[in-house]
């Protein structure tokens, strides 16, 4: 039995990491070595996150602010962000960012229905994108995004955290060097117990329930691990809290399977009603790799479960901070000129999955 631990995990992620940064920041030619400049668009709780990442990055940095309280929270962030008051933009006044050269790009942390709209004005006005996942409400303002962002001849990265965590490339380098042979199968889930009166139980403001928001996340990484879209579905729906009201417009609780032209197949459920750790099991055909947990911003562990070899990789602690290295992969793009890992085109696939799984549960998107 061989062992993969903290030791060797050490030098193989520094190939991951080196591999998933070239060309470097640093190594960019004659690049601009300036730190690229964000706004961050909606100050909600994953702003707050994303603006304190960039606090600690030399290659991306907040210029600019975008909000609906600029006398409150605006003001509270720009304090921090050490962002001046002319820097600071409304819904309203938000296409004046096209004046602002220290603003090259921006962060949309809005509700999801609200991303296709700031993402086609920041394209308009000559703004590279990150935005937020899901990446839209739908796959027909997910291809006028891109449209949008090609035309203007700006970048579109969707925020897919989990896809610049080094343990998450590690589980990819695992399984690409044949660690748990053929895969077989998928499980995995995520959820938490959401609390009435927020956006996120709006159908109008959110296009779903907690498929959109935390069911993506063992989707996609099975549609990342595999390199391949999913061609059949089924989904079982489940609205078990009929008295509070939270639930009135979106699922509960959604357990779905897709399944890959290979014949792979995932077995997934997400909650809005059960306070459930993300997990990811990839099952091959010489073992099996775990996940847990698996969506959090840091601490993902991966170890084995069976088979020949013992896999144990530990958390990353700070340097395994997603926001951070979404954030400087992105920077990284800007400067190089370079493509990002997972641009607007990924986001779509994801929301034709999302589309496919919802009609599979007889409730459309909207
Ligand atoms: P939030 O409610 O904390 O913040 C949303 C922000 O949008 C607030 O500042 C709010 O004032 C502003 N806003 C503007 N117009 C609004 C409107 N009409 N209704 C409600 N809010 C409005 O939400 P959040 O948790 O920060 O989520 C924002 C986005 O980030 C969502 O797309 C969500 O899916 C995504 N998200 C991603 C992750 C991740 O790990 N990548 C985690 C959480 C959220």
């Amino acid at each position: 039995m061989t062992e993969i631990s903290r030791r060797k995990f050490v030098g193989l992620s520094a190939s991951v990491l080196a591999a998933s940064r070239v060309p470097s920041f640093a190594q960019a030619a004659a690049a601009d070595q300036r730190p690229v400049g964000f706004a961050a668009v909606g100050l909600g709780t994953i702003s707050g996150i994303f603006t304190r990442a960039c606090s600690t990055s030399q290659t991306a940095k907040i210029t600019g602010l975008v909000t609906g309280h600029p006398d409150t929270k605006g003001k509270q962030f720009a304090e921090r962000c050490n962002v001046p008051d002319s820097s600071v933009y409304t819904y309203e006044t938000f296409d004046h960012i096209r004046d602002n050269k220290e603003i090259e790009a921006v962060y949309i942390g809005l509700p999801n229905s609200m991303h296709c709209e700031y993402t086609i004005r920041a394209a308009q006005a000559g703004k590279h994108v990150l935005c937020e996942k899901p990446m839209a409400i739908s796959s027909a303002e997910c291809k006028r995004m891109i449209d949008a962002c090609k035309s203007a001849n700006v970048k579109l990265m969707i925020a897919y955290r989990i896809h610049y965590d080094p343990v998450h490339l590690q589980a990819q380098e695992l399984i690409r060097s044949g660690a748990i042979g053929q895969i077989e199968a998928f499980e995995g889930g995520y959820g938490f117990n959401a609390g009435p009166n927020q956006w996120r139980l709006n159908r109008k403001l959110a296009g779903g329930g907690a498929l959109v928001d935390v069911g993506i996340y063992p989707m996609n990484e099975a549609r990342w691990l595999t390199g391949e879209e999913p061609v059949s579905f089924t989904a079982i729906p489940t609205t078990r809290d009929r008295t509070s009201g939270r639930f009135a417009e979106v699922e509960q609780t959604l357990d779905f399977t897709i399944k890959f032209p290979s014949g792979i197949v995932g077995t997934f459920g997400c909650s809005y009603g059960a306070d459930m750790p993300g997990f990811l099991r990839i099952h091959g055909d010489r073992g099996s790799l775990q996940l847990s947990p698996a969506f959090d911003y840091t601490g993902a562990h991966l170890t084995s479960i069976g088979g020949r070899q013992r896999i144990d990789v530990p958390p990353q602690g700070e340097s395994g901070f997603q926001f951070k290295l979404e954030a400087e992969h992105f920077a990284n793009c800007v400067r190089t000129n370079t493509d990002p890992k997972t641009p607007g085109e990924e986001g779509l696939k994801d929301l034709v999955a999302l589309e496919a799984i919802y009609k599979a549960a007889g409730t459309p998107m909207a």
